[in-house]
């Protein structure tokens, strides 16, 4: 008889577990009705939460997902961002870079990235794991293109490719390959044009990326909106400094030797020290140049 009973049991059980009752609700019957449908809510709330952040990556600080094309825009900046960069893995294996964010007199206008030098065909890697907010074509431009929005809060670009290996909104994980490196668009020769950018804003990827070794700047990289940040070449850290910054003129220097120098625009030293083509400079005068 008693084996019957354990059976019995047993079966009673077996019959509760299969019908998705815990084994634990029959023996604590006393305890808090809900506490059952707490775990459950929790832990669908976490699947919830989990899926979401692949539907629709870094949800907070962007205010919708769309596939258009525009690469910049403005969207609202936090003053301060912390961006995990633990997971990262190179979006290149090249080492070489060719030109430096900001602005090229040579060029006359802003430089919004960093060019890598690579061979057409050379794999490029996502660096974090996201989803693919636009695939574009820019004959005059980027040429073939690619935006990722990381769940990380950063948003990456990648121009003039010779082939995409993605989808729009496809997601991707830090290290999948995403596309080929090639020579399409407004591009003198094979290479990388590679963009970060925060909520539209490029910001220069060397604060992020150091391509020469291969690695990141360290775990977090965070952003400052009212600082100018720079590397520090000795400890590759990043260095947070006040937004304004002036440079001692010294016998020989002109305003354009010196927008040149820290890589502004000649325009921007005339509005910042309400200056013109005319205006002279003398050694030991303070000129701000940000
Ligand atoms: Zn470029």
């Amino acid at each position: 008889m008693k084996t019957f009973f354990r059976a019995l049991i047993l079966a009673a059980f077996l019959v509760a577990i299969a019908s998705g009752v815990k084994a634990q609700d029959l023996l604590a019957s006393q305890a808090p009705y809900d506490t059952h449908m707490e775990f459950v809510d929790s832990m669908e709330l976490r699947n919830m939460l989990f899926n979401e952040s692949y539907l629709y990556p870094s949800e907070d600080l962007y205010p919708e997902w769309d596939n258009n094309s525009r690469v910049h825009y403005s969207g609202k900046l936090p003053d301060s961002l912390r961006i995990d960069l633990r997971e990262f893995v190179m979006p290149t294996k090249n080492v070489k870079v060719t030109d430096i964010f900001g602005y090229r007199s040579r060029r006359r206008r802003v430089h919004n990235g960093l060019d890598i030098k690579v061979q057409k065909g050379d794999t490029i890697y996502a660096p974090f794991s996201g989803k693919v907010r636009t695939i574009a074509y820019q004959r005059r431009g980027y040429g073939h293109y690619i935006v990722l929005r990381h769940n990380n809060g950063l948003e990456t670009v990648y121009a003039h490719l010779s082939k995409k290996l993605v989808k729009e909104n496809q997601v991707v994980k830090a290290g999948d390959p995403i596309a080929l490196g090639g020579n399409s668009g407004r591009s003198t020769g094979a290479h990388l044009h590679f963009e970060t950018l925060i909520c539209g804003k490029p910001i220069n990827p060397a604060l992020i990326f150091d391509f020469k070794n291969q690695g990141v700047t360290g775990e977090y990289y965070v952003y400052r909106k009212n600082k100018h940040q720079s590397v520090d070449p000795k400890t590759g850290k990043v260095v947070d400094s006040d937004l304004q910054q002036y440079h001692k003129v010294r016998s020989g220097d002109t305003l354009s030797k010196i927008a040149t120098k820290y890589g502004v625009s000649l325009s921007q030293i005339y509005k910042l020290n309400k200056m013109n083509a005319r205006s002279v400079i003398r050694p030991g005068q303070q000129v701000r140049y940000r």
